[in-house]
C-alpha cells in the first residue's frame, strides 16, 4: 500500500471556536484525515507571542482539544506543542539560519504588532512575535511534512519555512529537509453576521461571532438578527449579508436548501426570513451534534486527557528523531553519540 503523505497544521488555543474557525479551518482538518497522515498541533508556545493570561492558557488548550475532538478530529492526530519541547530547540537552531530582515518584513508581524499596541495601549512587542514564523517553520519541518494547508495569509510564512529549509540544507551540504508544499483547499471566508463587511472573529466582540458550541437559542437569535441589507449594495447585486448567509448554508452541506433559496433569490421572491430559518436550522444541527459529542467526552475528562498526553508522546518520537539528526548535522552535541 502506498504510504500516505503527511499533512501538518496547527491552531492556537485562544478560547471559543466560532463558525469562521470551523468552516474555514477545522472542517478541513477533519476531511483531510481521510487521505493524509495528519499531525495537528495545539500550539501554546505560539499563544504566548501576543499579550495573554498565564492562568487561562492551560484551560484554553484543553477546551480547544475537547472542541476539536467533538468536531471529528481523531485523538491520535493531536498533540500539545509544549509537550513536544523539541519544537523550541529546533526553532533556536533555525533562528541561526533565518534572515532578521526577512522576519521584520512579514505582513503578519506588522499587523499583529499593530493589534498588540491597540490592545494593550503600550509599545511593547515581544521578540517572540517577530520569531513566530521561525517556530512555525520548526513545527512544520520537525515532522518532515509534505503538505501544509494554508490560506493566502499564511503563504508568506510557508515560503519562509522553505527558505529556512533550503539554507539549512546548504549549510549541511545535504538535501536533509524536503521543502514543504502548500495544500490549497477551497474554504469559505465567513463574515460577521452583525457586520458583514468584516470577517467573523472574536477580536471584534461578542456579536461578531457565533460560537459553534453555543446553545440553540443563542444561535437562532444571532442568525435572526443577521444584517441583510446595509443599504450600500449596488442595484442588481447581492448584499454582503445575504451572500454570507448563503455561504453559511452551503458550507453546512445544505445544498438542496441552498439551490431552492437561490432560485427564489433569482426570481426576486426570496424572503429573508426563510433564508435565516434555513441557516439557523443548519447551524443548530451541526452545533447539536458537536455539543452532544463534547458532553460525552467531558463525562470522562481524565481518560481523554490521558489519550492526548499519549498521542503527544507518540508524535514527539518523530520530533526527537529529527532534532537528534539535525544536531548531528549542524555540529551540536547529542547525549547519544
Ligand atoms: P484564528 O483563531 O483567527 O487564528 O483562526 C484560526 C483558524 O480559523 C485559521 O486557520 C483561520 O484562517 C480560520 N478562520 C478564522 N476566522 C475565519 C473566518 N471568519 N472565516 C474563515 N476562516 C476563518
Amino acid at each position: 500500500m502506498e504510504q500516505k503523505k503527511r499533512v501538518l497544521s496547527a491552531i492556537q488555543p485562544t478560547g471559543e471556536m466560532h463558525f469562521g474557525n470551523y468552516f474555514g479551518a477545522v472542517k478541513n482538518w477533519v476531511d483531510l484525515q481521510q487521505d493524509y497522515e495528519c499531525v495537528y498541533g495545539v500550539v501554546d508556545y505560539h499563544a504566548m507571542t501576543m499579550p495573554y493570561q498565564s492562568k487561562k492558557l492551560r484551560e484554553n488548550v484543553w477546551e480547544l482539544l475537547f472542541n476539536l475532538l467533538a468536531t471529528g478530529v481523531k485523538v491520535e492526530n493531536l498533540f500539545i506543542q509544549s509537550l513536544v519541547p523539541e519544537h523550541t530547540e529546533l526553532c533556536w537552531i533555525f533562528n541561526c539560519f533565518t534572515s532578521y530582515g526577512q522576519l521584520t518584513r512579514m505582513t503578519q508581524f506588522k499587523d499583529k504588532s499593530q493589534d498588540s499596541r491597540e490592545k494593550t495601549g503600550d509599545d511593547f512587542i515581544s521578540a517572540g512575535l517577530l520569531d513566530y514564523p521561525v517556530l512555525q517553520a520548526a513545527d512544520i519541518l520537525i515532522y518532515k511534512a509534505d503538505f501544509v494547508p494554508v490560506g493566502k495569509d499564511q503563504e508568506q510564512h510557508l515560503e519562509l519555512s522553505r527558505n529556512i529549509a533550503q539554507r539549512f540544507n546548504n549549510q549541511v551540504g545535504k538535501e536533509y529537509f524536503v521543502l514543504p508544499k502548500s495544500l490549497y483547499t477551497e474554504v469559505p471566508k465567513v463574515q460577521s453576521t452583525a457586520d458583514p463587511s468584516r470577517k467573523m472573529s472574536k477580536s471584534a466582540g461578542e456579536k461578531h461571532y457565533i460560537n459553534v458550541f453555543a446553545d440553540e437559542n443563542r444561535i437562532r437569535k444571532q442568525v435572526r438578527s443577521a444584517v441583510t441589507d446595509a443599504g450600500d449594495t449596488p442595484e442588481g447585486s447581492m448584499s454582503a449579508g445575504v451572500a454570507n448567509l448563503f455561504s453559511l448554508l452551503k458550507a453546512s452541506g445544505k445544498q438542496a436548501a441552498y439551490d431552492a433559496l437561490m432560485q427564489d433569490y433569482e426570481a426576486n421572491a426570496l424572503k429573508y426570513v426563510d433564508l435565516k430559518q434555513g441557516v439557523a436550522d443548519a447551524l443548530v444541527e451541526i452545533s447539536t451534534t458537536f455539543r452532544n459529542r463534547k458532553a460525552e467526552l467531558q463525562a470522562d475528562k481524565k481518560t481523554v486527557k490521558e489519550q492526548i498526553k499519549a498521542s503527544s508522546a507518540e508524535i514527539r518520537k518523530i520530533a526527537q528523531e529529527t532534532v537528534k539528526e539535525v544536531k548531528d548535522l549542524v555540529g551540536l552535541m547529542n547525549v547519544r553519540f
